[in-house]
């Protein structure tokens, strides 16, 4: 049995058989082989390196005829290493008298070879570790032949282990069969951490290099409560975890019976709770927990979900559905957020140094007008169908705002000029989720309808901490005073003009800030799904006077760890029951 700690990203326990992705996105198969399968398996070893001799002999021939014969020298070393016979014993022994399977065979016989060339002072010798790291690629690849394009088409249980996803690898999961996952890399404000937390499957990010050590069909746990995977667990763990996910199932039921019952606080505050989605089918998990609408739908997952860029027509089908569905309740829809984390497939600026400074968000729609204009005339189209309200993201200047607004004028004037009905009298609003919009708030105040506090933007442009990178994840968090200043500054400036503000950021659904949030002001509170029972059990248990007390107390604290452990304080005194 072997522990590994990463960062806990979304709740829950799952227990099941691993399905290992490496680096490159391929899959590491069964570590071992039964018993007549060996001959097969050597063919098939036998087959692969014949597949990967003649590739690498194209390659020779190609670069031969380009560049001549001393730089194509470099493949004919290759096939040469391929051909190798003590290698080709060593792979047939492994798989013979261990039963490893080929691929894993080629691995570890692989990384024994460049080892030893690494181990070899110098840089020429060592250098040629990356010649095997090459030849191992290639032959697992035709090994294994498929790539992780088919995460989408997995149809039995399994928890995937893998170097990295991306959220629109995530966004691709059928949570039916894929029970959690685990990575290597990956930080907490990740969006795919978020993907994960919306299928509503345990994920543990963040975790250090443990791929090499297990296979396909091995037996995981994925605590993704207290961002742990066991490897290989023993039957006492295996007790204690079943017991686990009884527990969560039985405190989900309990907080089922919340669905019908509103947010209100023991001194009578109406608290509006709103869900977070990225994906239409989430409207039903919304309703099934009682949200009051939708606080922020965020749009660019169309984008992420398939190869090509969707057409108005097909936005306009998604977006209409969805306000209609709603019945009457608000959906915020807020335009697309593309670029750092979320690169659709589409041609995208070259590679950038600091992505999540660079060409993201807003700064992205407004530079491909095309894209954002087709947007902006679906959502108001299908505004004529619910209760929309639009919402631009990262918002970092006045001059910003402004700009989207007139391309939103500009959409209206257009399908004025058609005929086409739409809401005139829409309401347009901000993310609050750069510090100089809340530097800015009382310029805002004049120019917005509403502002939603996207944490997960504000906290790692505050603290200039990359929410997606796990070796700086313990400064990651909305605990931290500097944070909770500007949370402050934004909800008193937008509260004293009386322009609605909620919070859309993860914050807002962990139940742990729900006392200081009601306290710091907020009465509207965006949140994943999910995490809307906890949240609601929370608002009726307190008091607002209460609340204001832990704020102003809070406030005045000099670190994330002193704001945590004093909010848990006070959680455990009114509702014990929710597990921190
Ligand atoms: C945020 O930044 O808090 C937010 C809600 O937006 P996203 O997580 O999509 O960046
Ligand atoms: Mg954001």
């Amino acid at each position: 049995m072997e522990r590994l700690q990463g960062i806990a990203v979304s709740p829950g326990v799952a227990i099941g058989e691993a399905l290992v992705m490496d680096h490159e996105g391929f899959r590491i198969p069964r570590r071992f082989l039964p018993r007549d399968a060996v001959e097969d398996e050597l063919e098939r070893l036998d087959q692969a390196i014949l597949a990967a001799t003649a590739e690498i002999e194209r390659n020779r021939e190609r670069v031969a005829t380009q560049l001549g014969n001393q730089l194509a020298g470099i493949f004919a070393a290759h096939i040469q290493m391929l051909n190798d016979k003590v290698l080709r014993a060593r792979l047939e022994e492994m798989v013979r008298k261990h039963h490893y399977s080929p691929e894993y065979a080629v691995s570890q016989a692989m990384r024994q070879w460049a080892r030893v060339f690494q181990s070899v002072e110098g840089g020429r010798v060592a250098e040629r570790a990356n010649d095997v790291f090459d030849i191992e690629e290639r032959l697992l690849r035709q090994l294994t032949g498929r790539r992780r394009q088919e995460l989408a088409h997995i149809n039995s249980e399994v928890l995937i282990l893998a170097h990295n996803l991306t959220p629109s690898e995530t966004a691709n999961l059928n949570p039916k069969f894929v029970r959690g996952f685990a990575t290597e890399i990956g930080g907490p404000g990740s969006h795919t951490a978020i993907v994960a937390e919306a299928l509503g499957i345990p994920a543990v990010v963040g975790i250090r290099p443990f791929l090499t050590g297990v296979s396909g069909g091995e037996r995981v746990i994925i605590d993704g409560d207290q961002g742990l995977v066991i490897l290989q667990p023993d039957e006492e763990t295996l007790a204690h975890y079943r017991f686990e996910v009884e527990e969560h199932r039985s405190l989900a039921a309990k907080l089922d019976k919340l669905r019908d019952l509103a947010a209100v606080t023991s001194d009578g505050v109406r608290i509006e709770l709103l869900g977070n989605i990225e994906f239409p089918s989430e409207v039903e998990h919304c309703k099934d927990r009682g949200a009051d609408g939708i606080g922020l739908y965020r749009t660019e997952f169309l984008f992420l979900a398939g190869d090509e860029q969707p057409t108005e027509e097909e936005q306009f089908a998604v977006y209409a559905a969805v306000a209609q569905s709603l019945k009457g309740q608000p959906v915020v829809m807020r335009t697309l957020d593309l670029g750092a984390d979320k690169i659709p497939n589409l041609p995208f600026p070259e590679d950038e140094r600091n992505p999540f400074l660079g060409l993201r968000s807003i700064r992205l729609a407004l530079k491909y007008q095309g894209m954002f204009r087709m947007q902006l005339r679906a959502i108001l189209r299908a505004s004529t169908f619910g209760n929309i309200r639009i919402m631009f993201p990262l918002i970092s200047t006045l001059l910003e705002f402004r700009q989207a607004k007139m391309v939103l004028a500009d959409a209206m004037e257009d399908l004025e000029e058609e005929g086409v009905a739409f809401d005139r009298d829409m309401k347009v609003g901000m993310m609050v989720e750069v510090p100089s919009s809340v530097l800015l708030m009382d310029h805002f105040v004049e120019e917005a309808d509403f502002f939603s506090i996207g944490t997960n933007d504000l906290i790692q442009y505050v603290l200039a901490v990359d929410r997606s990178n796990k070796d700086v994840a313990s400064l990651y968090t909305a605990a931290d005073p500097a944070v909770l200043r500007l949370i402050n500054m934004a909800i008193r400036t937008a509260n004293s003009r009386g322009v609605p503000i909620s919070m859309c950021g993860q914050m807002s659904g962990n139940p742990l800030y729900t006392m200081l949030l009601l306290g710091l002001g907020l009465r509207s509170l965006s949140i994943t799904p999910a995490a809307i029972p906890e949240v609601k059990q929370v608002c009726r248990q307190v008091s607002l006077k209460d609340c204001e007390r832990v704020a102003e107390r809070a406030l005045r604290l000099e670190s994330a760890r002193d704001v945590r452990t004093y909010l848990k304080e006070e959680l455990s005194k009114v509702a014990p029951e929710i597990p921190l």
